[in-house]
């Protein structure tokens, strides 16, 4: 069999400008990868990089090619070890890049056995779980309107952004606005340990559910300081990036959360799911501002999770793919009635 690869970038205008700690983004930039299998199939998948882990559309672009060469000389798709190993040894970093190939094979032999991937992986679709809902640094009246929109469009887990002078004001806004919600709060780096453990008792009474990423990335002693001291769980993102950051993280923080383009593929996140639960770690799936031509097999992923935070696309002012119907932040993999990842274009 000759497999046949291309990429196109694509530019995707934000529904609004996404602030968090350390910036602004009006737009993403993501590179979508197909591959043809020469027998009328196509898998589809998405990068989807992040400055923050010193990726662009162009540093994906730069290794694109020579991972898509690794691509045509496969001779069995379904042997997506090999093909990850082959693409490693091309690439070592660059996991976004990397991400959008194993997520377009993954569709690919999906496909090519005729089921979407949750049941190519034999998993529960009765496990998935509802995805969180971001609302933003903004200012505060702002972020009262948005969190009354989550609310009426039926978002029941809202993730909210904090990292500001106003985290209170912020927090108190946005519980008055959505009484009922579950409610976490993402600092992004943001505070120092101290600061984080004040932080943290200020916000508690708001009926946060958990904290996520309140020291800088590489303060694993801060991040195990807070948590601690901290009434409320602890999750790690920034400092937790790939499958040997796991066993780091754990005693440091109740959670990790794992995303595709901070890994670099769908079997990786598997690798972290279970070592992450053999650590004593509840789990999430994350993810960046991206297109469901990536989130949809992300969201294959629910049923092995405890928390999602999947809303990447719901983001954009409009996505060139569907995904995986998600009503109200539900991922419904049962409502997956295509093949594959159910990526497709809108
Ligand atoms: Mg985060």
């Amino acid at each position: 069999m000759s497999l046949e690869a291309e990429y196109e970038r694509v530019s995707l205008p934000l529904e609004h400008p996404f602030t968090i700690a350390r910036g602004t983004q009006e737009f993403a930039e993501n590179v979508v990868v197909k591959v043809h299998d020469g027998e009328g199939n196509t898998g589809v998948g998405a990068a989807a990089p992040s400055t923050h882990y010193g990726e662009t559309a162009a540093t994906v672009e730069a290794v694109l090619q020579p991972l898509l060469d690794v691509v045509e000389r496969i001779d069995d798709p379904h042997n997506l070890a090999r093909a990850e190993r082959a693409m490693r040894e091309v690439v070592e970093r660059n996991p976004a890049a990397r991400c959008a190939v194993s997520i377009a094979l993954h569709d690919l032999v999906a496909k090519r056995a005729d089921l979407p991937l949750y049941r190519y992986w034999g998993l529960d679709h009765a496990d998935t779980v509802t995805s969180s809902f971001t609302i933003g640094i903004d200012d505060t009246e702002t972020m009262r309107e948005k969190t009354e929109r989550a609310v009426e469009e039926g978002y029941g887990t809202l993730k909210v952004k904090l990292g500001t002078g106003r985290d209170e004001e912020i927090l108190s806004t946005v519980r008055d606005a959505a009484p009922d919600a579950t409610i976490r709060v993402d600092a992004n780096e943001a505070w120092s340990p101290r600061e984080a453990v004040r932080k943290i008792e200020a916000i508690e009474p708001y009926d946060v559910e958990f904290v996520e990423q309140p020291v800088p990335a590489e303060n694993h002693e801060g991040l195990r300081f807070v948590r601690e001291r901290s009434p409320l769980p602890i999750a790690a993102d920034e400092s937790c990036i790939t499958l040997e950051d796991v066993p780091r993280i754990a005693g440091a923080a109740d959670i990790a959360n794992i995303k595709l383009m901070k890994c670099g593929g769908l079997r990786e996140a598997k690798r972290m799911i279970h070592t992450a639960r053999a650590h004593g770690l509840e789990v999430m799936l994350g993810c960046m501002v991206e297109t469901n031509a990536a989130i949809a097999a992300a969201c294959h992923l629910a049923p092995l999770l405890d928390y999602a935070d999947l809303d990447g696309s719901l983001l954009l002012a409009e996505d060139p793919y569907d995904g995986v119907p998600m009503p109200a932040g539900l991922i419904d993999l049962e409502a997956v009635d295509h093949a594959g990842t159910g990526a497709r274009q809108s």
